[in-house]
């Protein structure tokens, strides 16, 4: 009887118990400008035997240009040019898997992916399809990853997504977008090298870049936001500053977005998002909007929920003459609208940091529908 009573106590002391996450972090990382050129010794170890290549994913961007010619290829190395114009795919990631393992009777050394978030989370889905059995759209979702992929190394030549930090791989598939969230989704090695964002558009540059302002300012201005969320977050948040709104010189300003993106994705891992990237889920599967632009478009509607976050993101793009497109809900269909206020809801934990528990009665379909109205 006692005995009973005392494990029927400590059963509801368990199940009262917070679930914190378990966060896996990239165990190594190198930053600096110029740092690119230790690939060559950092991928060395790594190399299984000449016979199991490292296979680089990169933006097709750098195609005959000098980063592709610094590339340390060895033995049965190879390169796959990739195009960013679109965002990755589940038949993209499963037919590069597909084509890895035909031409190679060993499992690759490596997978590096050289690019912005596009060409990483590629590299990310690659690497653990090769070791997963089964095709890349079974793995959408939350920890449904059973074997550890192969290494696998991220090197961004644009900032501001932290697809570099983050345990997801997000993927277009054939039923939803959703990400690959998994510890084995997170690279085994980083390299920040500041000076390959050199090549980047100005609007590219903006739009890229306030994807981590939103990150920082949807994860400071979360219900779930706590101290660890809270210290990334704010430096984030202060380094967007200086890039997007002070007087510093364009080289401290690639090294300082670089560190921004870093840091907003490790805030948001132990929090989350919030509006803007739940209308912008919205506006990505309806539209094919891509993220970065996406965010932007929904995030200068939001004044009702992150005030001073928007009058900021308004200054930012004023100070840099970034004009965005208009009119781009205009003519959609009642069916249209539906589908992407109802992809939208269907992010519950990002509407519940947002607003709270009872999210529900504060965001309703009209309100939702109002609001991509005006993009
Ligand atoms: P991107 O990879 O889509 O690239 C955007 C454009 O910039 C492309 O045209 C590309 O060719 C170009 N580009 C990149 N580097 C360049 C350089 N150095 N010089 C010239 N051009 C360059 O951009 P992104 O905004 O970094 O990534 C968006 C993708 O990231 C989306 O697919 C989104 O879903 C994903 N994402 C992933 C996570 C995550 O945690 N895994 C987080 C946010 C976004
Ligand atoms: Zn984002």
């Amino acid at each position: 009887m006692e005995f009973n009573k005392d494990l029927g106590i400590q059963q509801v002391a368990f199940t009262e118990k917070t679930n914190y996450k378990n966060f896996p972090m990239v165990p190594r990382v190198i930053f600096g400008k110029g740092s690119f050129d230790q690939l060559g010794d950092i991928l060395l170890p790594k190399r299984k035997h000449s016979d199991a290549p490292f296979i680089f994913l990169v933006d097709d961007v750098f195609e005959g240009k000098e980063l592709a010619n610094r590339i340390p290829l060895l033995f049965n190395d190879q390169i796959i040019f990739i195009s960013a114009d679109e965002e990755p795919k589940t038949s993209q990631v499963d037919a590069l898997v597909e084509m890895i393992r035909k031409e190679y009777s060993e499992l690759p050394s490596g997978i590096v992916g050289i690019g912005g978030g596009t060409l990483m989370d590629l590299a990310k889905a690659v690497s653990i399809l090769l070791t997963n059995r089964g095709g890349s759209s079974e793995y959408q979702g939350w920890d449904l990853v059973n074997k550890p992929s192969v290494y696998h190394v991220g090197i961004p030549t644009i900032s501001g997504t932290g697809a570099e930090v983050s345990r997801t791989t997000v993927l277009l598939g054939p039923e939803k977008k959703l990400g690959i969230n998994s510890d084995f989704t997170t690279f085994d090695q980083v390299v920040l090298d500041p000076d390959l964002t050199q090549g980047v558009s100005k609007e590219q540059w903006f739009y890229t870049g306030m994807d981590c302002f939103i990150h920082c300012i949807e994860s400071l201005d979360g219900t779930y936001l706590n101290a660890f969320s809270q210290s990334y977050g704010e430096k984030a948040l202060e380094l967007c500053k200086e890039v997007y709104l002070g007087d510093i010189s364009e080289e401290e300003s690639r090294e300082k977005l670089m560190m921004a993106s870093w840091h907003g994705g490790m805030s948001i891992a132990y929090s989350q998002v919030g509006v803007a990237h739940a209308m912008s889920y919205g506006l990505g599967y309806v539209l094919g909007v891509r993220h970065g632009i996406g965010n932007c478009l929904v995030f200068q509607h939001l004044q009702e929920f992150y005030p001073e976050g928007v009058a900021l993101f308004k200054e930012m793009q004023n100070k840099h003459g970034i004009i965005m497109p208009k009119g781009i809900c205009s003519n959609l269909s009642d069916e249209q609208f539906d589908i992407m206020v109802s992809v939208s809801l269907a992010m519950g934990p990002l509407w519940e940091n947002a607003l709270g528990t009872s999210w529900r009665e504060i965001i309703t379909a009209e309100k939702l529908q109002a609001i991509y109205r005006k993009i």
